[in-house]
């Protein structure tokens, strides 16, 4: 009855453990967003756009301040000369960004590889295009993968590799050494790099992220994608943008321009106005979550959940305390009896079962929400 792709195409778990959350009013401390909003003079950015008439569709590429102002970000920070004009396209959050990306890259029968834990929508946006997904572990207790994995996994049929930096769900931030071999991979055999770096402005304990804009400065054959989502904590606002070569970003405007057209002007000029303000922002914004990944870490080593401590994003994973119970079980157990909230991590993968011996926590919340829900789980009995 419906269209063959949607094979193997599964509900999200996000949406999933939400919703099981409201239903039994546990603190949610599965899907990924902050329980507070962004700075109130953003509110107040975005509130002016729509006042001073910035109400009717933008240019599908994105409006050009916005795109001028990520350029300048990025050669601040990564030292990379991005085009505004052909380089950038504003998309609906980086989910859209990758769904356009992926679409405009894949064909039927390409392989992609991508690491696990993975990012759900990678795995979905490539059936979805009709490509074959391979798998790379990210291995406990660091997150690390072994080089000849990765080789192994390359084919003459692969199209791309996909990578998640700083990673969710493990809190992964990649060094430059593994960066710069996965780009030699790439180079040898002609692959992209789809690279999502979402979390860009979320390290911990001084270290600094490297993007692939670092690595691949002339953009031969890298796809940067990000989100004003997690940065300014407002992820309804879904403003997000794929940087790549003029070639590649004339394919994924041409997907773009069928998927949504353009994406809500108000707020482009708003997350622009913000971009404005990253060097006063982003100190405090910094020095917020290390608190909150401090905080939640400290409390974790007091329950019988142990903490794999994050470098990056605003997730942590632990460890379950039983052998008896898979993560699924457990979760679905937390969240109906014990009233928390987490997510199962292995449906992000499909090569190891390290995923079910393992929870996801998100600690993008208030110290108020943090401590009431690691309280909860502090009273598991395995
Ligand atoms: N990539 C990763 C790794 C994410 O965690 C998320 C959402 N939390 C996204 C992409 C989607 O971002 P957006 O909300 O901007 O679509
Ligand atoms: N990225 C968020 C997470 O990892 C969720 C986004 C979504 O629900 N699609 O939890």
């Amino acid at each position: 009855m419906f269209a063959n792709r949607l094979r193997g195409i599964e509900d999200s778990i996000f949406g999933l453990m939400s919703a099981l959350a409201a239903e039994y009013k546990a603190v949610n401390l599965g899907q990924g967003f902050p329980d507070f909003s962004g700075p109130d003079w953003l509110i107040e950015a975005f509130n002016k756009a729509m006042k001073d008439g910035k109400n009717q569709y933008a240019p599908p590429q994105g409006i050009h301040s916005l795109r001028k102002i990520i350029s300048d970000t990025y050669l601040k920070f990564y030292e990379c000369r991005i085009d505004p004009e052909n380089e950038i396209t504003i998309t609906a959050g980086a989910t859209e960004a990758l769904f356009s990306t992926i679409l405009a890259l894949i064909n039927p029968g390409d392989e992609v590889i991508i690491f696990e834990p993975f990012y759900d929508a990678y795995y979905s946006d490539i059936i979805l295009a009709g490509g074959i997904p391979k798998f790379v572990t990210l291995h406990k207790p660091n997150f690390d993968f072994d080089f000849e994995e990765l080789i192994i996994q390359v084919t003459p049929r692969t199209k791309a590799i996909i990578i998640n930096n700083p990673h969710n769900p493990t809190g992964k931030v990649y060094s430059k050494n593994e960066l710069e071999f996965i780009f030699e991979t790439a180079n040898k055999h002609n692959l992209y790099i789809v690279s999502d770096e979402v979390y860009e402005f979320l390290t911990y304990d001084n270290l600094k992220h490297i993007s692939i804009l670092n690595i691949d400065k002339h953009l031969t054959r890298s796809i940067m994608i990000s989100s004003a989502g997690k940065t300014f904590s407002m992820t309804g606002w879904k403003i997000g943008w794929a940087i790549a070569n003029p070639k590649i970003s004339d394919a994924i405007r041409k997907v773009h321009q069928w998927t949504t057209f353009t994406v809500n002007t108000p707020g482009q000029h708003a997350v622009a106005f913000g971009f404005t303000k990253l060097d006063e922002y982003l100190p405090i914004f910094k020095e917020e979550y290390q608190y909150r990944r401090d905080l939640i870490y400290s409390e974790l080593v007091k329950t019988k959940f142990t903490p794999h401590k994050p470098f990056g994003s605003y997730f942590i994973m632990v460890d379950i305390p039983t052998l008896e119970k898979d993560d699924i079980e457990i979760a679905k157990e937390l969240t109906v009896d014990y009233k928390v909230a987490t997510i199962p991590p292995s449906v992000f993968y499909r090569n190891s079962d390290e995923g079910k011996k393992m929870l996801r926590i998100c600690f993008a919340k208030t110290p108020r929400t943090i401590i009431e829900g690691i309280e909860n789980l502090k009273k598991y009995k395995a």
